[in-house]
């Protein structure tokens, strides 16, 4: 057969390359549930802590309270879904105090990028938290003074 994409995780592309698929070898298969239908066992409930506008590289900090996801730390990823579908987005997290936050850019028409620059400060979103062991910082390594977020953040 030939290359066949799946755009942006779509179940449906992805079940119309199945049913091809299984024709030509010859048997069939069934499509996994979970395939069909987004997880939200472990969304969790997030809001707005802070936010900045876009500074000139189109790029801003977003921080959410982090009272639901107490385990998150510095180099895990928050994973948001911009349509409540399979459309996921990964962002790196960084915990601020109590707070994860987000440095985002803002790419022109772009669906999860997009969708975190319309929320205001108290805005909820729903998102799940994914480990990423080995993106942590070392633990022996030296703590910086100089936190940019903090002046980042600060109003002007
Ligand atoms: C492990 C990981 C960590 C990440 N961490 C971060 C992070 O910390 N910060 C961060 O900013 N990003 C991060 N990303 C990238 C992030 O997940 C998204 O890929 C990024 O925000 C773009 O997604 P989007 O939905 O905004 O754009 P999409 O909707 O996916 O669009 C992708 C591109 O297509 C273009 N496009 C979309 N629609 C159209 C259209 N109709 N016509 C023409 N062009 C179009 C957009 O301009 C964009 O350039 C990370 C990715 C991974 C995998």
């Amino acid at each position: 057969m030939p290359v066949y994409t799946v755009n942006d995780k779509s179940p449906q592309d992805f079940s119309d390359w199945m049913t091809k698929w299984t024709c030509q070898a010859g048997f069939s298969l069934i499509m996994p549930r979970e395939l069909l239908q987004p997880n939200t066992a472990e969304l969790k409930k997030l809001s707005v802590a802070s936010r900045t506008g876009l500074d000139e590289e189109a790029s801003f900090i977003i921080q959410f309270k982090s009272t639901r996801l107490k385990h998150a730390v510095s180099g895990d990823l928050l994973a948001v879904y911009p349509k409540n579908d399979h459309r996921e987005r990964l962002y790196s997290i960084g915990k601020i105090e109590e707070n994860i936050q987000l440095s985002v850019k803002l790419h022109e028409h772009g669906l999860g990028s997009g969708f975190l620059n319309n929320l205001q400060h108290g805005d909820t979103i729903k998102a799940k938290l994914v480990k990423n062991q080995h993106f942590r910082f070392p633990g022996k390594a030296k703590k910086s003074s100089w936190y940019p977020t903090e002046r980042a953040l600060r109003p002007s």
